[in-house]
């Protein structure tokens, strides 16, 4: 699994400052996907080495990792969710997954969110109310829908 850059954003998780990871060779290849280029694979490696890195240079200022993609690889991406609830247990995590069902291969354990849903341009992206693309926060293995709080924020 392999990821192009990242970035700290304010908006993918409500409430959380969030190191995002965007994660390459993504198999959803949504029509009017924003961006195409992460259906290649491409990047850098993406393992507890390199996670370890960036959560060294970032984590005093943010609350939340969330990684953006990555549906190749659901149980890579869950052993790294589970690699930081180790190593950085106060830190939320997330996943935006481009699928419309949980992968098998999550432990709700490791999460805090996880948005599910491809992105379909005529119903649009998580802040439009009509939206197919939901957002969940995650507790005692419980999935609330929380997608509401993108349409209350704007
Ligand atoms: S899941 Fe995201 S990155 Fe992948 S094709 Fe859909 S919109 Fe693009």
């Amino acid at each position: 699994m392999k990821y192009v850059n990242t970035g700290v954003v304010f908006q993918e998780i409500p409430d959380e400052v969030t190191l995002s990871i965007n994660i390459s060779n993504c198999p959803c290849h949504c029509i009017g996907c924003h961006s195409e280029y992460l259906w290649d694979d491409i990047g850098d490696p993406l393992n507890a080495i390199s996670l370890g890195s960036l959560l060294h240079d970032y984590a005093h200022d943010i609350t939340c990792l969330c990684f953006m993609g990555g549906d190749a690889e659901p149980q890579s991406v869950n052993n790294l969710a589970s690699w930081v609830r180790d190593n950085y247990p106060t830190l939320k995590i997330g996943w935006y997954s481009g699928r419309s069902k949980l992968s098998e291969e999550i432990s709700l354990d490791n999460f805090d969110y996880i948005k599910l849903g491809p992105y379909i341009e005529a119903k649009g992206a998580l802040n439009k109310p009509t939206t197919n693309q939901r957002l969940y926060s995650i507790h005692s293995g419980e999935m609330t829908d929380i997608t509401e709080r993108f349409w209350k924020k704007r």
